[in-house]
């Protein structure tokens, strides 16, 4: 989707701060990081929401959260702990519309989440 943020940096169009890529999935530093490890894992091809997803994309969100054990392992939160989370929609608080999982670590978690 040309106009899509996320997009664009899968394309290479716009280059985030990578710190993990393969052929399906790219994981950058958010822009505004709410821990001290703050990384979003996107697929390459756009999805607008969680609610968009199809049965035949299950290996795909697979992808992404093994895309988010990696960046763990990489930024060294894996045994510290980390939470992984996909906003969907308002309520939620999802301002950009293609799915992303957060990875939060390096501090402890409120729970339950605002
Ligand atoms: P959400 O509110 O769940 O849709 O999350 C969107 C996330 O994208 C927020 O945490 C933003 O800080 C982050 N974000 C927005 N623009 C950029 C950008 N250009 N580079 C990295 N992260 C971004
Ligand atoms: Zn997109």
């Amino acid at each position: 989707m040309p106009t899509c943020l996320f997009c664009k940096m899968a394309s290479g169009e716009i280059k985030p701060d990578i710190v993990y890529e393969n052929d399906r999935v790219l994981a950058f530093n958010d822009i505004n990081p709410q821990a001290p490890t703050h990384v979003l894992v996107v697929p390459k091809r756009h999805i607008t929401t969680l609610n968009d997803l199809q049965e035949s994309d299950a290996a795909l969100v697979g992808e992404m959260f093994l895309a988010a054990r990696d960046v763990a392992i990489q930024t060294g939160i894996a045994d510290s702990g980390y939470r992984t989370v996909m906003n969907c929609n308002a309520d939620a608080g999802q301002s950009v519309w293609h799915i992303h999982l957060h990875v939060l670590g390096g501090r402890r978690m409120n729970w339950p989440p605002g």
